[in-house]
């Protein structure tokens, strides 16, 4: 990652400082940016009178503001960079700060991707408008999305979206991709989600049927991964930061499935289950948790609370429970699983367990709202 190439929007900062007059300042930053943090509280306490702490704990997005800990520290102002704020409140003032790429890639290499991918929309849709009065096993053939639920279409629009970093360029990728001839709309999601077009591990609830396939603006393979297994269609990728373009691949998809469904098949006998509460404010899903573990008792098995701030194989591992169900950040149970000796299931994935839900239905990814 080329830092010098990201805008970390400090004068902003500086300027919320001498205005509040705040003395002790948080610094919350994402792991990829945290290399530059002394560089820039020189820059913060050069030109001002705060003084500034790094929040050096690992930090994967806004669920995981700063809070109580840093206000009995004496903090009076968090300033958290890189993610967008959510509908959450860590109790402390936070300032959130912006940081954006400044490369703009050619759209050319990804086209081929979208046509491909339009078509295929296309086709779902010419399916979705057969006649209405068909059985289960023709509406399966019909509508199956690429997680294997039945999801009719009714448009084929391309949903833009990207990584906060690039967000900025979707308004301009717009135009463009509307001259070469695309329906394009930026979508806008729910509470959790600051701005259009903006995805997150967690929340993809910008999606609606309207939407055929997607194009993603940015790098990785981890909001993809998420984007297909909650929506089930195409999607093109292009890198910012390589300006190379690509797809989530189909066998990606089903390999993440295989995997999914492996781990559910091994959990087909546990008794007892450890659930994991998140203890970031963000991840908090108490509710669950505790409608897990009504549900494992009305099937005749065990569940026990966890509550943690970190979720790791070295702080569950050894507790005597045959499986465990994360109720924290979702994408643990997806992309973490292989580091832990024992199934570590989503909460959907433990109620095909237990003969709640059915695995045939398709895959239900664990969005946090
Ligand atoms: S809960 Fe997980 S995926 Fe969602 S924002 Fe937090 S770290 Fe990212």
């Amino acid at each position: 990652m080329d830092l010098k190439r990201h805008d970390f929007q400090l004068d902003d900062l500086l300027e919320k400082i001498q205005a509040g007059n705040h003395r002790l300042v948080a610094l919350q930053l994402p792991e990829g940016l945290k290399i530059q943090a002394l560089e820039m509280i020189d820059t913060l306490e050069s030109q001002s009178d705060a003084r500034v702490i790094v929040a050096a704990d690992p930090c994967y997005g806004a669920c995981d503001l700063v809070h109580n800990k840093m206000q009995m520290m004496g903090v009076d102002l968090v300033a958290h960079m890189g993610h967008s704020q959510m509908n959450i409140d860590s109790g402390m003032e936070t300032e959130f700060i912006n940081v954006t790429y400044d490369g703009e890639p050619d759209l050319n290499p990804v086209i081929p991707f979208l046509e491909e991918h339009r078509t295929f929309a296309s086709q779902r849709l010419a399916e979705s408008k057969g006649p209405n009065e068909i059985g289960e096993g023709d509406a399966k053939e019909r509508f199956l999305d690429a997680v294997g639920r039945i999801a009719p279409l009714t448009d084929t629009k391309l949903g833009l979206v990207g990584s906060i970093q690039h967000l900025h360029l979707l308004p301009t990728y717009k135009k463009k991709l509307e001259n070469e001839g695309y329906d394009v709309v930026i979508p806008t999601g729910g509470k959790r989600l600051t701005f259009p077009g903006q995805v997150l591990g967690c929340n993809y609830s910008g999606d609606d049927p309207s939407i055929g396939h997607y194009f993603f603006l940015g790098s990785g393979d981890f909001h993809p991964h998420g984007l297909v297994l909650h929506t089930g269609k195409p999607l093109a990728m292009l890198d910012p930061y390589t300006g190379d373009a690509s797809e989530m691949s189909l066998e990606k998809i089903e390999r993440i499935l295989r995997q999914r469904f492996g781990l559910i098949m091994s959990s087909d006998q546990a008794s007892s289950f450890g659930i994991l509460i998140g203890e970031k404010p963000g991840q908090m899903r108490r509710g669950v948790a505790l409608r897990l573990k009504k549900l494992l008792e009305k099937h005749g098995k065990k569940g026990y609370l966890l509550a943690l701030e970190h979720i790791g194989p070295e702080l569950i591992d050894f507790y005597p429970v045959d499986a465990f169900v994360n109720t924290a950040c979702p994408r643990i149970a997806i992309d973490d699983s292989v580091r832990y000796a024992k199934p570590l299931l989503t909460p959907f994935e433990l109620e095909v367990v237990l003969g709640v839900r059915n695995w045939e239905e398709g895959y239900q990814f664990d969005e946090i709202h």
